[in-house]
């Protein structure tokens, strides 16, 4: 333990370090607030590591004074960024930034105490081991995916493997512990021969933690997924902590909103929980055709609707009519949180997903690729809070995929409906797993003990 010559004050620092991506880097900063808020005295420094880049986007964000932000160069080509190779982008990572990040924790004073990495950023833990500093893995998916990788070995015994969903996705696999059974369909898409390219990175992520790693944390909640936690935990030496949702409710809590843009002077005008939030993720998802039957299904369906698009919105505002609002942003977290809102139209990204059930919301599912699927597959068949739009892709020819406008506006009319016997009983699941998931980051809960147990852990490592 560090002691500060001038008033003998031991210091646990530690260095964060996601991967270079929005959705790592933002539950990685809240994980940091989360731990910053345990810790207000100046026992506990936090040495967030980004990419300069990236320090460009977020540097400025405010933040308790124990954080800190240290930089790595910009090692990563922007033209793979722009040209979408993602491939490309996960081995710059993990080739470029090894020995600047190691000099970098040598640099830093105080000593550093321990490392909270990214999995995917597969080098930290040999960093650390070099180092004799342990390393906390912050896993930012579902724990059940987790899951998928560290068993990928069963789904090769089993003949599973690459997964062939066009012709097999409604076979049953029933041999992953933990998990339950899920179809080949709801199966991560990295799985199938599109993905195989980065497979080997997400199995070497997940067995550098299994293998080299000190803590495991989950930014899930464990009453989420009891059963795989519980599965990990027996399987594991090392401590499994689930600390999530690791989102932005500090912030929420903290700051209501004083400012009166458009937005807020809109959702402060709507009835109560009559908006639809449509968020379809921050990378291309659909086909031009089936976006066009979407816009029209939610044209057609005669709800609000709060529609945030990146990119080509000015069409998309011209195509989807006039009962709502088409942003390039916003603070999802607290729109999801307001009263107008009835209902989130999403992509099933994970932090999304955590951020939907800590609204209390039901969620339209709308999948695409990756941990979307499985993730899909828990909103909808194991917490039963949603309904899925688009057909999984078994059998068919591609057009027969399609889901026509007009069976999207019944969709969108069926689940905004608050008043029908079905529509209640998913809100009502819903609110329990949004009391539930209140319950784990409340003083004493499932979350809130695994952060204290996790700080005691690094800060009594180095005594
Ligand atoms: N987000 C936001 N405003 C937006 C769109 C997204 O604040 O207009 C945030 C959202 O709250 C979430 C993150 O961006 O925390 C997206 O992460 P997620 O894992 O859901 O999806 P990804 O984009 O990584 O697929």
């Amino acid at each position: 333990m560090y002691t500060v010559k001038d008033n003998h004050i031991s210091v646990c620092h530690v260095v964060a370090l996601p991967y270079p991506g929005r959705g790592h880097i933002n539950p990685m900063l809240n994980l940091c607030k989360l731990l910053s808020s345990k810790k207000p005295d100046n026992t506990l420094l936090i040495t967030t590591v980004v990419t300069e880049e990236w320090h460009g986007f977020i540097g400025s964000d405010p933040k308790p004074d124990n954080i800190r932000f240290a930089t790595l160069p910009n090692a990563i080509p922007s033209e793979l960024v722009r040209a979408n190779d993602f491939p490309g982008f996960v081995e710059a990572v993990n080739t470029k930034l090894e020995a600047p990040f190691e000099q970098l924790v040598d640099r830093l004073e105080p000593p550093v105490s321990a490392i909270v990495a990214d999995p995917y950023v597969v080098w930290a833990v040999r960093v650390g081991n070099r180092r004799n500093i342990p390393v906390a893995a912050l896993w930012p998916m579902p724990a059940s995916v987790f899951s998928f990788f560290h068993h990928f070995e069963l789904l090769k015994q089993n003949g599973h493997f690459p997964l062939d969903v066009s012709e097999r996705g409604d076979e049953i696999v029933d041999y992953i512990p933990g998990l339950g059974t899920t179809s080949i369909a709801d199966l991560p898409t990295i799985f199938s021969a599109d993905g195989l390219k980065t497979l080997d990175r997400a199995i070497e992520a997940v067995s550098g933690v299994a293998d080299k790693a000190q803590y495991l944390l989950s930014t899930s909640v464990y009453e989420l997924e009891a059963q795989v936690f519980d599965t990990l935990k027996a399987k594991f030496a090392l401590p499994v902590y689930p600390i999530g949702p690791s989102i932005p409710h500090l912030e929420l809590s903290k700051s209501p909103p004083t400012d009166h843009n458009d937005l807020n002077n809109w959702l402060d005008s709507q009835p109560k929980h009559s908006v639809l939030y449509i968020s379809l993720g921050s990378f291309l998802s659909v086909s031009k055709s089936q976006m066009d039957e979407i816009v029209a299904g939610v044209r057609n369906s005669g709800f609000r609707f709060l529609w945030v698009a990146r990119g080509d919105a000015s069409k998309l505002k011209d195509s989807v009519g006039d009962k709502g609002l088409v942003v390039p942003w916003c603070d999802q977290l607290r729109v999801l949180c307001h009263d107008s809102i009835g209902g989130f139209w999403s992509h099933c990204g994970w932090n999304s997903t955590l951020e939907a059930v800590y609204a209390g919301l039901p969620v339209l599912t709308c999948p695409i690729f990756w941990d979307q699927m499985p993730i899909s597959k828990q909103i909808v068949e194991d917490w039963k809070i949603g309904y899925r739009v688009l057909k999984k892709k078994v059998g068919a020819a591609e057009h027969e995929h399609l889901v026509s406008r007009e069976e999207i506006a019944e969709l969108v009319q069926r689940y905004m409906d608050l008043e029908s016997k079905e529509g209640k009983e998913m809100r009502k699941r819903a609110k329990q797993l949004q009391e539930t998931c209140h319950g784990a980051i409340a003083k004493g809960g499932s979350s809130d003990k695994n952060l204290d147990a996790f700080l005691e852990d690094i800060s009594r490592g180095h005594h």
